[in-house]
């Protein structure tokens, strides 16, 4: 038996019916469907073997590989499976995604509801397990991780009450293994380690991940230069992978025989390889073409940025018809934030690169168009109540997302969460939602409702489910409406 165990609730164990989409379905809180029958539709438990599973969260694996290459004996497991392998470990690693519901997309949803959202619940029934806590009391160690960290912060006295050890905020690779190591050996962890920049790993010190990663999910490269205030990622610095370590990870998922599809994962895929915002033909068609060719599972983008697209049709072009050889659509996580030149200007500037940060609501549209055209069906976000954002900002928004109602698209409204170089600012709370920004979120609901029966018809066809998803999202949509409505205006007082 394994003295480190790995492993992550069961929103985060599940491969999401093959579509990375589903998994948004984590971020709302349980509602009119039995939670066995939601769980099934949104966030069915990943297949295992005697707990162990047959793909786990690519950041987990990440982990894992390190772990190994560092010399620890180390075993990823079901959450599920914990009771059948705790007793023998000294060191439980967990990976985390939005473990309190602190997410924009959860954390705007609960707002809305008033409830916590699966994933927050799921975390802390894996936290709660008494097999673990048993664990704990005869000297078993807990070390989080994942990009959830941040959420911890916040929560000291679960953190406290549910004996965790030790907290690890960012690319972890470099400072794990000494962590891990000193919890085998009962030295004193730190309670919450912040990985700085001059830690963040170099390209040859990432590992290969060694077991296969949900839906074929394989990082291309970290980072992003475009330096929006708002985002955590822009810190990090930027790295694309070389095509030999992309090869040999899909390699590794597909020979695995259990993973048949591939998600490209970068903060914009558009610009693998490229060296500012301009994307680099060369590398981009070259990674499609191996990708398209050696699997037949499908193949999905994390992100793109629509300035990236707009940039270069042509290209954008390319790269559709390689994709399409083999499938009828593709999806990618897509950021419009603000249709307002003005807070584009502020607090994005770099996001419309290599146009001005004015041109925003114009490059939106551009790309838009292209992935319609093209075929790509973006999940887009706006930020609703970004510091400073002024009635004006809020109709600017709105009057782009009419403009893009004949887009294939989602657009999903999220409240301003303080991340980035923002993190110092406050919270948007649902109090703060004017008649404007009610406008704007029941806008939204509306522009989903009209697009989901095509993309539910793109993506469950064959399904017998589909019919089921796209009941649930009308009678979601319904309540959501409902409750928009239902939020009281803010006593507004002048003087
Ligand atoms: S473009 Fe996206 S990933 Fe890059 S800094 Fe802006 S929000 Fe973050």
């Amino acid at each position: 038996m394994a003295e480190v165990l790995l492993t992550a609730d069961r929103t985060l164990m599940s491969n999401y019916h093959n579509n990375e989409f589903l998994g948004f379905g984590t971020c709302a809180p349980p509602n009119f469907l039995p939670e066995w029958f939601y769980s099934f539709l949104f966030f069915p438990p990943i297949r295992e073997s005697k707990g162990i599973p047959a793909a786990a969260p690519y950041g987990l694996r990440k982990i894992e590989a390190q772990l190994l290459k560092a010399g620890f004996d180390v075993l990823t497991v079901s959450p599920d499976h914990i009771e059948d392998y705790i007793t023998d470990a000294k060191v439980l690693g967990i990976h985390t995604m939005d473990p309190f519901g602190l997410g924009p997309a959860s954390s705007t949803l609960a707002a809305i509801f008033k409830k916590e959202p699966y994933l927050a619940k799921y975390f802390q029934m894996l936290l709660s397990n008494p097999a673990i806590k048993k664990a704990k009391k005869n000297g078993l160690k807990v070390i989080v991780g994942g990009p959830g960290a941040w959420q911890f912060k916040y929560r000291p006295k679960f953190v406290e009450e549910h004996g965790i050890d030790c907290i690890i905020e960012g690319e972890a690779e470099k400072v794990v293994g000494k962590f891990f190591r000193d919890a085998l050996e009962g030295k004193e962890l730190p309670k919450y380690y912040e990985v700085n920049v001059s830690e963040a790993p170099a390209l040859e010190e990432i590992p290969d991940i060694v077991n296969p990663s949900i839906n074929g999910l394989i990082e291309i490269g970290r980072g992003c230069c475009r330096g929006c205030e708002f985002c955590n990622v822009t810190l990090r610095p930027l790295r694309w992978y070389p095509l030999e370590k992309i090869k040999r990870e899909i390699t590794l998922n597909i020979t695995s025989g259990k993973i048949s599809g591939c998600c490209l994962h970068a903060e914009d895929v558009m610009l693998y390889g490229s060296r500012n915002t301009r994307p680099n033909e060369e590398k981009l068609i070259k990674l499609h073409e191996y990708v398209v060719k050696s699997n037949n599972g499908g193949l999905s983008w994390s992100h793109c940025s629509l300035a990236a697209v707009a940039s270069n049709p042509q290209l954008f072009a390319k790269v559709a018809e390689i994709i399409l050889q083999k499938q009828p659509w593709w999806g990618a996580e897509i950021g419009i934030e603000t249709g307002s030149r003005k807070l584009a200007r502020k607090i994005m500037p770099a996001k419309a690169h290599p146009f001005k940060a004015e041109e925003w609501p114009e490059v939106v549209k551009t790309g838009m168009g292209l992935m319609h055209d093209n075929r790509l069906v973006p999940a887009c976000t706006l930020i609703v109540g970004l510091p400073e954002e002024t009635e004006d900002d809020i109709i600017k928004t709105m009057e782009l997302v009419d403009d893009l109602k004949h887009v294939r698209s989602l657009i999903v409204p999220l409240f301003f969460v303080p991340l980035g170089r923002l993190k110092q600012r406050d919270w948007f709370k649902r109090a703060e939602l004017t008649n404007l920004h009610k406008q704007l979120l029941l806008q939204c609901v509306e522009h989903d409702f009209h697009w989901v029966d095509d993309l539910l018809d793109l993506s469950f066809r064959d399904k017998w489910y589909g019919r089921f998803l796209r009941e649930f999202y009308r009678g979601f949509a319904g309540i959501a409406k409902r409750k928009v409505r239902q939020i009281e205006q803010p006593l507004v007082l002048n003087g």
